[in-house]
């Protein structure tokens, strides 16, 4: 069926990604919606070498490599990828949607699993499973960070990016943001060597794909924003015991293991992820981290923790993510989605926007974007494509991970086939197929069913005091 957009409904809302569509590159188009005659690139130098545009990427994970190959591709622009630690394993479930595969040329072998079915866990424990409606061709990726980021940014050396193993530390921003020149001050780790060498090196541009920590949102004084820690135990279990995950992924909710998101049971090649997140109450992760632990149970027992990780996810888009010459991509811009906490498939899929913006307007005016360029193509077109996305789950998450009941709604309202069916192909494809309104209208009155049975059956929540952290939630 051909995707369509309608009407936010109850089942678009727990499709986790309404509004997705494709991404089209802004071919052809001019930065004043007019189409501009290709100018000649860059200029020559006095010894008549053609001379390059600078341009950073700070940051090695999938944004800044998908912005360093599209900007290796481009002859008029020098592209050097900054990454501070090159094995860079990040701390991250791994799950990803099978569009990402093509879209992005990965290779299957890098995935771990292929996650057909999946497990939702309510806070009573009832158990519905979903995957039901996916076809024999149909998954979602599981992948370990360091594996599919080490391919990807490779992939983006091979095509010419120049890789630096530095971390950036500082940047010196230009007094003139649209036409100065940016001076990046790194330490420079050389192999074998533990400590760093201090550089520095000037660009003209620069896409800041350095995560949630960003020291390029820092230099563009880029604003703060709200962020979840999410912790990570990596649990390698027995082989009997891995075969329960052979093709299962598990999501279990309960303000037990989280008070606003999801503990999960992600399997790995030969270990599962089990991990959850939180931003109202941080501090006490920990106890989150046990509960998920406790309620996988016997299926988990005996495993050996190989690998404790943490770190923030962004919570909202940055005040500025552009600035200057300055642009932010991935999670150093907030680009996770609320509700699923979703970022890989986001961060790739701007870097590569951000990127395309760049190097369409040099072919077009010959010239490097200015900030006002920029916005009008890398933000426009990625508010437009995915802000609708951002909304909808943000609401989604208030409305179902806020208490118990509602907790148990979301797990019963899983059960329907057809909300199975557009969630899964919403995240598995990020887009919207066309809705079935009759079915719509069933699960509209279905869900006011479910949340009173859910408030009926589930454990009222334990109240906590963090006015602090709760208070920046919602
Ligand atoms: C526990 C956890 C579980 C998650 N699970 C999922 C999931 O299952 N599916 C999903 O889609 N998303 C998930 N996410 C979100 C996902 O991990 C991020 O959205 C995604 O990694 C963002 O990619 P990125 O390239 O923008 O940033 P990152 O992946 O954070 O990459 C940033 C890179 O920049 C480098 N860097 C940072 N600072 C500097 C510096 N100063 N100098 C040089 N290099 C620097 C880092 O080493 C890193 O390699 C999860 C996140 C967490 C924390």
């Amino acid at each position: 069926m051909a995707p369509r957009r309608n009407a936010a409904t109850a089942a678009a809302v727990l499709a986790g990604c309404a509004g997705c569509s494709a991404w089209v590159a802004p071919a052809a188009r001019g930065f004043t919606g007019q189409r501009v005659a290709p100018a000649a690139a860059t200029s020559s130098s006095p010894s008549g070498m053609k001379m390059k545009y600078k341009v950073a990427v700070v940051g090695g994970g999938p944004s800044g490599s998908c912005a360093a190959e599209i900007l290796a591709d481009c002859d008029d622009v020098d592209v050097t990828l900054f990454e501070r630690k090159m094995d860079n394993a990040k701390p991250c479930g791994g799950a990803i949607p099978l569009c990402m595969i093509d879209e992005f040329d990965l290779p299957t072998s890098i995935i771990d699993r292929k996650v057909r079915k999946m497990k939702m866990i309510s806070p009573t424990n009832r158990e519905v499973d979903i995957g039901q409606t996916l076809g024999d061709d149909e998954y979602i990726g599981m992948v370990r960070r360091e594996v599919m980021d080490g391919f990807m940014r490779d992939r983006a050396i091979e095509k010419g990016a120049h890789a630096i193993n530095g971390l950036v530390n500082d940047i010196d921003v230009p007094a003139d943001k649209d036409s100065g020149k940016y001076k990046i001050h790194f330490a420079r780790y050389e192999k074998g060597s533990r400590k760093g060498v201090q550089d520095s090196e000037e660009f003209d541009l620069i896409i800041g794909s350095d995560g949630a920590n960003s020291r390029v949102a820092k230099a563009m004084d880029a604003g703060a924003y709200n962020y979840a820690i999410a912790f990570q135990e990596r649990i390698k279990i027995s082989e009997k015991k891995m075969e329960f995950y052979e093709e299962m992924a598990e999501m279990y909710v309960g303000d037990d293991v989280s008070p606003d998101f999801y503990g999960w049971v992600f399997p790995k090649y030969d270990h599962v992820g089990v991990g959850t997140g939180t931003v109202v109450n941080r501090p006490k992760i920990k106890d989150y981290q046990d509960a998920i632990r406790k309620r996988a149970g016997e299926k988990i027992e005996g495993g050996k923790i190989i690998k404790i990780e943490a770190h923030p996810i962004p919570e909202n888009y940055r005040p500025r993510r552009v600035v200057g010459r300055m642009a932010l991509v991935g999670d150093a811009a907030g680009y996770v989605t609320k509700c699923s906490g979703e970022g890989i498939y986001f961060a790739a899929k701007s870097g590569r926007m951000a990127a395309e913006a760049v190097v369409q307007c040099i072919k077009q005016t010959g010239k490097l974007p200015t900030e006002a360029q920029l916005k009008k193509t890398y933000l426009k077109d990625y508010d437009k494509l995915y802000k609708p996305t951002y909304l909808v789950l943000d609401i989604l998450q208030k409305v179902f991970y806020s208490n118990n009941a509602a907790r148990e709604a979301f797990v019963e309202l899983c059960e329907s086939e057809y909300v199975q069916k557009v969630t899964f192909d919403s995240y598995l494809y990020k887009k919207v197929q066309g809705n079935n309104p009759v079915e719509d209208l069933k699960l509209l009155f279905g869900t006011f069913g479910s949340l009173m049975r859910g408030q009926a059956l589930a454990p009222p929540d334990v109240t906590f005091s963090n006015p602090v952290e709760s208070l920046k939630r919602l």
